[in-house]
């Protein structure tokens, strides 16, 4: 057996895969609510004759299914997520969404259908597969805290050595291929510190505490951290989005204040390093003017980060199948992304195919209520996890 006899599969399957994608993108569902999605794709993987499948795996409709090759060898698991987003879809495409007010904007219909491809050829092959492969079929990803992580922690990647997720992306030229050596996406925590101070008379700043000197104070103070604190190799932002105090009277020195804002990081121990630091510094700037502030923290996704040995292979196969021209080395993107979780448990890779093409305007971005992608990244994401695949199981 040979990945040309797969290749070729694929192909003879191509217009199912473009059917079965247009089907998924005219029926969006939201995050948290993919029932019918998931129906979908059980009904398809039991069409294949894949009954190894456990659904509502985690928290939501997440499904994880698995083909048995015909001799032992490693476990590669594959990663399609099948959420939709909150928005009116404005495409010209025939098969525009028919739930109103939501929309795969985002290309999560483009990775469930190609997986399903793939499913499809690798079930068909499986006696000659040495080793065996895992479909995670994963629930909403779009909103926090996401399908990934509780499908990890129900078990998902039980016995898999391997773990690769595609991004279709409206910002790479079709035909192409990218993928980040280490770091793929940053991770994105935000916070709110609510401060509380005395309010009082302008002309009488001694009977106050006035919240506004505090919110000052703090950002100023907490600068410091990413100019200070982190080590300057390693990234880090802190961005205070916006600040609420008092109101319009020119006389009254306020009683509260509320800032608002992101801290993005790479590095875990970054991360880690900014958020104690902030939650132990916010109270103290706070007392010493008198006053208390708290800070409501919320974890984003962690960042997602390639390992090496499998970022080496991905790229060496990448290159073979599509052409050195083809393979793009991307900078980070500082977008949130929950396969993350997945590449905190095993080796793998989270790499892009383009879907960018200016002749059909697909060249909108995600989350875009007029986000396109050209069709060729559904065929060339098939092809780039059965060449990736075969790398393991051939
Ligand atoms: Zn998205
Ligand atoms: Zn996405």
């Amino acid at each position: 057996m040979s990945l040309a006899q797969w290749l070729s599969d694929l192909a003879a399957n191509e217009q199912e895969t473009i059917d079965d994608r247009r089907y998924l993108h005219a029926h969006p569902e939201l995050s948290f609510q993919e029932k019918e999605t998931a129906a979908f794709i059980l009904k398809k993987l039991h069409q294949y004759g894949i009954t190894d499948v456990t659904t509502n795996v985690g928290n939501g409709y997440g499904m994880v299914a698995k083909i048995t090759g015909g001799e032992p060898g490693p476990t590669v698991a594959l990663r399609a997520d099948f959420d939709a987003l909150a928005i009116t879809e404005e495409t010209d495409v025939d098969f525009v969404s028919k739930n109103i007010g939501v929309m795969h904007a985002c290309g999560h219909d483009v990775h469930t259908a190609s997986l399903l491809s793939v499913a499809r050829v690798l079930q068909k092959h499986r006696q000659s597969l040495k080793g065996n492969v895992v479909l995670l079929h994963q629930n909403a990803e779009e909103v926090m805290p996401g399908g990934a992580k509780s499908m990890v922690e129900a078990g998902a990647l039980e016995g898999v050595d391997y773990v690769f997720g595609i991004h279709v992306a409206a910002n790479l030229p079709k035909g192409q291929i990218g993928y980040a050596s280490s770091y793929a996406t940053a991770a994105a925590d935000s916070f709110q510190i609510d401060i509380q101070g005395k309010g009082g008379h302008a002309a009488n700043p001694h009977q106050t505490v006035d919240s506004i000197i505090i919110a000052s104070q703090m950002i100023t103070d907490l600068q410091t951290l990413v100019s200070r604190k982190v080590d300057p190799t390693a990234p880090a932002v802190l961005t205070f989005a916006g600040v609420e105090a008092g109101g319009t009277a020119y006389n009254i020195i306020a009683d509260t204040a509320t800032i608002r804002g992101t801290i993005r990081t790479l590095d875990s121990q970054v991360r880690a390093l900014m958020k104690e630091s902030m939650l132990r510094l916010v109270p103290h700037i706070a007392e010493i003017q008198g006053g208390q502030a708290e800070v409501s923290y919320t974890d984003g996704y962690p960042s997602v980060k390639n390992t090496a040995a499998e970022v080496d292979l991905l790229v060496k196969t990448m290159t073979r199948q599509f052409g050195e021209e083809n393979i793009i080395k991307l900078p980070v993107m500082m977008g949130g992304e929950d396969f993350a979780y997945f590449l905190e448990e095993k080796p793998g890779a989270f790499f892009c195919v383009g879907g960018e093409n200016k002749e059909i305007e697909a060249t909108y971005p995600h989350h875009h209520p007029k986000f396109k992608l050209d069709e060729q990244c559904l065929h060339q994401s098939g092809q780039a996890f059965l060449a990736l695949v075969a790398q393991y199981l051939l």
